[in-house]
């Protein structure tokens, strides 16, 4: 029985053979593309005021792939991208082309997006914002395209470039999240006394190859990309792409990796001048540095992945009164009701919003939960504080961005998040309050594929 051999020299041994034993469990592979649309002018995503492409490129955007392999050969790769959101079909279809490119098990791949918004339009992603002529169509459509090769061909890339890794886990802590909802709910419901949660921490895995050489740094962080408002017409990353280049400045050589976590109700602030956007990415650059500064955790053992796929209900409207929205003052409920009325003709049922909720579990101690899309801070901590012990990762805005999510507090408060925004996602209005039951639900479900809770 194990447990009667004497634990102190098995652990010396351990300790002599520590570092080593980690290179021999793990790979880690990684890759980066540029993804900085070609054909200017293109219109931005993200505010609808905006009625005018951009012409010029402040910063590049990029595509960063983080493929890892454990001892068994079981493989994740996880695709951060300087984007606003992806539509759930453009994420199948790049799973599907690494199926049958690497044999990738599609439950495994994360695309995660910074939620730029001052990144390019997507097609299927907020369209309603726009009034696109037909080369505005056909240049969203070219960029689809290009997109999928792209994710495709960096999270490739990063599979071939398998080699002998070490992965660890630390913590830094970054302040200049702030919750947006607060002045709103507090004008609009005195009698509630809001509460104005914040999650400004900032997880980190360092990525190191055999010869200890830093290869990679993914970060997150929970709060919006949004430095940048409306009035800004240049192509940039924001605070997250000021970060990464910060972050690859000071190590040479390692590619970072920035994904967005639970930041659906939480702004930068202050925000709304370009030297901003440099300084919070200073900022959250300096807290990554601190964070590998201190001990880190290892991260290894066995990869678990599970991607679960809920419908989760939005409150029942009738056709006709759809119908009736086609004639309403506002321009984008008209476009609404004209996608709404246009999926409902494909056959598409509109009633539900498709839920994808993943769980990559390492080892017996670290979990990246990832939930689609702009996922409310509430949900990031109470799913950590669910899994006492264990070191977790929360991330919003992955596989799918289809609309805010709200828990049931948000729900009943009202306001942007909870059913303003909808329109602008074409879905046909809020959830119903079983929302944060059944979102939760969809996690759960992931967690427990992967053998979480213990
Ligand atoms: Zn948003």
């Amino acid at each position: 029985m194990p447990s009667r051999i004497s634990s102190l020299p098995r652990m010396l041994c351990l300790l002599a053979i520590g570092s080593a034993a980690a290179f021999a469990a793990m790979k880690a592979g990684v890759a980066t593309v540029k993804i900085t649309p070609q054909e200017l002018p293109y219109f931005l995503s993200g505010y609808a005021a905006r009625t005018k492409p951009a012409e010029t490129v402040a910063q590049d955007l990029h595509a960063k792939a983080l493929a890892l392999e454990d001892a068994s050969g079981k493989r994740t790769v996880l695709v951060t991208i300087d984007l606003i959101g992806i539509p759930r079909d453009l994420r199948d279809d790049v799973a599907a082309d690494l199926r049958k490119s690497h044999g990738l098990d599609s439950q495994a791949l994360l695309l995660n997006c910074s939620h730029t918004h001052s990144g390019p339009a997507i097609r299927e992603n907020l369209e309603i914002m726009f009034a696109f002529n037909d080369e505005h169509k056909e240049k969203t459509h070219r960029y689809r395209q290009f997109l999928r090769q792209s994710l495709a061909s960096v999270a490739g890339e990063a599979l071939d470039g398998l080699q002998p890794a070490s992965v660890s886990y630390g913590v830094g802590e970054a302040d200049f999240a702030a919750n947006r909802r607060v002045p709103w709910v507090r004008q609009a419901h005195p009698e509630l006394n809001a509460p104005a949660p914040v999650d400004h921490s900032v997880p980190i895995l360092d990525v190191r190859n055999a010869e200890g050489k830093r290869i990679a740094v993914l970060f997150g962080y929970s709060c919006h990309n949004t430095t940048l408002t409306g009035e800004f017409l240049e192509i940039s990353g924001d605070y997250a792409g000021h970060a990464q280049a910060a972050i690859e400045k000071a190590y040479p050589g390692a590619t970072a990796m920035f994904l967005e976590l639970c930041g659906g109700d939480q702004n930068p602030n202050p925000r709304s001048q370009k030297e901003l956007a440099a300084q919070h990415g200073e900022s959250l650059a300096e807290a990554v540095r601190a964070a590998l500064a201190k001990p880190l955790t290892p991260v290894d053992g066995k990869i678990r992945a599970s991607l679960v796929t809920h419908r989760v209900p939005l409150q029942p409207r009738g056709k006709a009164d759809i119908e009736a929205e086609r004639s309403h003052k506002d321009v984008f409920h008209r476009r609404r009701a004209e996608w709404v009325l246009a999926r409902m003709a494909k056959g598409e049922d509109v009633s539900a919003v498709n839920y994808p909720a993943q769980a990559i579990r390492i080892g017996d101690d670290f979990v990246l939960v990832t939930m689609g899309g702009e996922v409310v801070v509430d949900y990031g901590l109470n799913i950590k504080r669910s899994l006492p012990g264990k070191r977790v990762i929360v991330a919003g805005y992955s596989n799918d961005v289809m609309c805010y999510i709200p828990t049931l507090r948000i729900l009943r408060e009202g306001g942007y998040e909870a059913d303003d925004s909808m329109i602008y996602y074409g879905q046909t209005g809020p959830f119903t309050e079983g929302v944060e039951e059944q979102v939760m639900g969809t996690v759960n479900a992931a967690l427990k594929n992967v053998g979480l809770p213990q």
